[in-house]
């Protein structure tokens, strides 16, 4: 019998590369994972482009889809704390944010363990790993299933903005990937918190994320800002995260040529709202879906109105503000 690649599976059941994250559709993303190939999975925040972070050359064509600068690192997701214990190194600090938030929304970057599974590649070869454990159940069932690192950056052309369904990831990247398992909307439907826990070093909030920094502050105490002599993500990119209208911030009015994103009560009826009911948590979970539907009708400019910047709020503004910035593209 000819054992057929689950692209030509995929070919002859449809011309969609969204599959349904069945026993048989995670068997599909397993034997392309093992095979080098791309595939679209779903986490709690964003959808992933997903590939063996042991294999070079899968994670090189993580880059190159992505259009990705090779300094940029990649995450390294992994199933358990145990899996995450194989590829770095966690002092007491690291341990008790595992304990708080894993499996969930935050990535710790941490010294990489001396025997970890990663390549050179995914680490863009530095001493520190980020890893993360996702609780969605599909990107466990899968992570289980692998039992090794997947290497998996927002599923998005480099600088644009994050998928939060399989098909915005089918649209976008359906060339470079395999398949894309769909798991449904993403619920945090922003990106991780990025915390480094590094020897003889204050915790360092590298991103803010769908973990509130009161959240994790609790745990560690206060988290230090970044160094911004050198850029360790990509999301500390001035211009990141960026749709193709350009954006207005702490919009009051509407002005020609642009649509409004609301927020909260103060909000025209009958505008996009991220949160009528002034929820950040809410607003995180709408603010990529929000801006593409608004990109989608060809407005010039997207004007947003103000949003508080506690909680959830400092992810929200901090896309916000590089989704605002000038442009290099
Ligand atoms: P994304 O591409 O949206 O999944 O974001 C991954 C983020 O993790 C990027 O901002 C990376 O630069 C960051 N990251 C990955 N590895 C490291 C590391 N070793 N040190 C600092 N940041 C990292
Ligand atoms: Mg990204």
């Amino acid at each position: 019998m000819v054992i057929k690649s689950s692209a030509v599976h995929r070919r002859e059941m449809s011309d969609s590369p969204v599959i349904t994250p069945d026993a048989s559709g995670i068997g599909l993303a397993v034997a392309a994972l093992q095979r080098g190939a791309l595939v679209g999975i779903p986490t709690e925040t964003v959808y992933g482009l997903a590939a063996d972070a042991r294999n070079p050359s899968a994670v090189a064509a993580i880059y190159a889809a992505k259009g990705r600068p090779h300094f940029n690192p990649l995450i390294a997701h992994v199933a358990s704390i145990a899996m995450a214990r194989c590829e770095v190194m966690m002092d007491e600090r690291g341990e008790a944010l595992a304990a708080a938030f894993w499996p969930g929304p935050l990535t710790l970057v941490l010294p990489t363990a001396p025997h970890s599974h990663t390549c050179e590649l995914a680490r863009a070869g530095l001493g520190t790993l980020a890893v993360r454990v996702p609780s969605h159940p599909v990107a466990q069932a899968l992570l289980t299933l692998m039992n090794c690192p997947l290497a998996a950056p927002s599923a998005n052309p480099s600088g644009q903005l994050s998928p939060t369904s399989a098909n915005e990831v089918a649209t976008e990247l359906g060339d470079a990937i395999e398949l894309v398992l769909d798991g449904g909307r993403c619920s945090s439907g922003i990106e991780s918190s990025i915390v480094a826990i590094l020897p003889n070093c204050a915790a360092t909030l590298l991103r803010p994320g769908a973990i509130a920094r009161e959240a994790i502050e609790a745990i560690v105490g206060p988290l230090a800002a970044p160094e911004n002599n050198t850029i360790t993500a990509p999301g500390q990119l001035q211009s990141h995260y960026a749709p193709r209208a350009s954006v207005r911030l702490n919009a009051e009015q509407v002005g020609p040529g642009e649509i409004l994103l609301g927020f909260g009560a103060r909000a025209p009826s009958g505008a996009r709202n991220l949160s009528v009911a002034g929820d950040l948590t809410e607003a995180a979970a709408n603010l990529y879906q929000a801006l593409r539907e608004l990109d989608a009708l060809g407005t010039q400019t997207i004007a947003v109105m103000r949003i508080p910047s506690f909680g959830l709020g400092e992810a929200i503004n901090d896309r916000l503000r590089r989704a605002a910035a000038p442009r290099s593209r």
